[in-house]
């Protein structure tokens, strides 16, 4: 009988398993984790991450076969095939500070594994790992247990977060990438059957090893860098008149580039596409290749840029100065759908803001004071100039942020509104309300592209949207 278990029941590693689960009734999924009160979240009624979808695949096979636990030894010891979802942030110190991937998590779970293996494993890499990662692993894993067989497999995941569920239901690849001998092959065929239980087989890619590793960190650079292309447009845009919804619509309509991924924002963020391309840009600079990692940094720096000409714009446009001016700040996520707050574009901004002594009034519907508060007091790591931390003190946060749970109350009195996260309900407020309720000039800076422009302008608001002409 398969037995799985999952190393990290965070973003990836519990929607993934609840799926796998649901999928492969005859399979035993264990997701254990080293943080109990994640675990005691998973197992009740409020799961520890927002996802459309997952409380109701989490309800149909908790129990049954699908377990969230802290005991992480017995589950690792027990299972033929070891998912390792554990986080890769970025390095905060020391050698490559700023960009490599800090695999201390990784590295004690594969340590762990070699200590409590009594049988033969599959180990899998979920997570986002360097090219290369999965040999350093096999070092530890055959240098710390004799005799016993470890399979290494790259299975980077593809789900996008607020879509995590449609995404592993409805997956437009599975990659599995083995080492090309006999072990390596026959992994490759134990893993495409668990996910052959609902994914085509045409749409599961198998590769080396390296390619599986590589295609992740390439997948989110491209990403990445289709957004900062279309941000970069917007700005020039901004400058000549030119509408960037039509230009992303006139360029998308080219089957060469397709329509997908053209919206123009303040920004993009997420624990992945940021941290991936500094890995990236890391490795290029390791393996001797300064150009290409000049080329992959510039994703980031337009990035960075938009949101500073964001808040540059909200300053500018009122007066100069937001000194003691109330301002609503709608949506702290760093997309839809989700309550996560990691790199958001919000946290940049809001600082910005902040740092010109506005006072904010944020809300967002998933997101707690706690994160919001969190993250508004945490150090801003600066990857050019990793010894340039810049520290909000929390007592200055307290004084100028109040976090509330209803939009009217955010916008009453304020100044000016920033739109930071395209959660559907900004599209539909009753914008005449909210109107007067403002100060005048009541002033909106939409850094998603939500509102419907020309109906604002004639409700009386000043409306800043990117990339959009400023007049019309
Ligand atoms: P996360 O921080 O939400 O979850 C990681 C979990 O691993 C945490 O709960 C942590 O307590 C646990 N953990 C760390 N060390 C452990 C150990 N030794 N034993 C047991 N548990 C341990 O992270 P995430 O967002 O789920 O991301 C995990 C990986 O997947 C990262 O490499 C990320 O880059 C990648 N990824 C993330 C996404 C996404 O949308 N979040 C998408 C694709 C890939």
């Amino acid at each position: 009988m398969v037995k799985i278990c999952c190393i990290g029941a965070g973003y990836v590693g519990g929607p993934t398993m609840a799926v796998i689960a649901l999928k492969c009734p005859e399979i035993e999924v264990a997701v254990v984790d080293i943080s109990a009160p994640r675990i005691n979240a998973w197992n009740s009624d409020h799961l520890p991450i927002y996802e459309p979808g997952l409380d109701d695949v989490v309800k149909k096979c908790r129990g049954k076969n699908l377990f969230f636990s802290t005991d992480v030894e017995k589950h690792v010891a027990e299972a033929n095939i070891v998912f390792v979802s554990v986080n890769t942030p970025t390095k905060t110190q020391g050698l490559g500070a700023g960009k490599a991937a800090d695999l201390t998590y990784w590295e004690s779970a594969a340590r762990m594994i070699a200590d409590v293996s009594k049988s033969d494993k599959i180990v899998v890499e979920k997570s986002t790992v360097p090219v290369k990662t999965a040999e350093a692993i096999e070092r530890i894993l055959t240098h710390n247990r004799k005799g016993i067989n470890f399979t290494i497999l790259s299975n980077p995941e593809f789900l996008a977060e607020g879509t995590a569920i449609k995404d592993l239901f409805n997956p437009d690849r599975v990659l599995i990438g083995g080492r090309e001998t006999p072990d390596g092959q026959k992994a490759i065929l134990a893993l495409r059957d668990v996910y052959a239980h609902w994914v085509p087989v045409e749409r599961i890619l198998c590769t080396n090893l390296w390619s599986a590793e590589l295609s992740k960190l390439a997948a989110n650079a491209f990403l990445a860098q289709r957004i900062s292309s279309v941000n970069a447009m917007s700005a020039l845009c901004e400058a000549t008149g030119a509408d960037v919804s039509q230009v992303s619509h006139s360029i998308g309509t080219d089957s060469r580039i397709g329509p997908k991924f053209l919206n123009a924002s303040v920004g993009f963020g997420g624990s992945c596409f940021q941290k991936d391309i500094l890995n990236l840009v890391y490795i290029c600079e390791c393996n001797g290749l300064p150009e290409v990692a000049n080329y992959w940094k510039q994703v980031i720096k337009v990035n960075d840029y938009q949101k500073t000409r964001f808040v540059n714009r909200v300053v500018s446009s009122m007066f100069n100065t937001v000194s003691g001016k109330k301002i609503a700040i709608l949506g702290f996520a760093f997309k839809k759908d989700t309550g996560d707050t990691r790199e958001t574009p919000a946290i940049d901004v809001c600082k910005g803001l902040l740092g010109d002594k506005a006072k904010l009034s944020v809300y967002d519907p998933q997101v707690s004071e706690d994160q919001i508060m969190r993250d508004l007091a945490m150090k801003k790591f600066d990857w050019d100039h990793p010894a340039h931390l810049q520290p909000l003190s929390p007592t200055t946060n307290k004084q100028q942020v109040s976090v509330v749970w209803d939009v009217q109350e955010a916008v009453t009195d304020a100044h000016g509104i920033c739109i930071l996260t395209e959660w559907d309900e900004f599209k539909n407020l009753d914008y005449q309300k909210v109107y007067d309720n403002m100060q005048k000039p009541a002033f909106v800076f939409d850094g998603r592209n939500v509102v419907d422009v020309k109906k604002l302008r004639e409700i009386g608001f000043i409306v800043y949207s990117i990339g959009k002409p400023l007049d019309s």
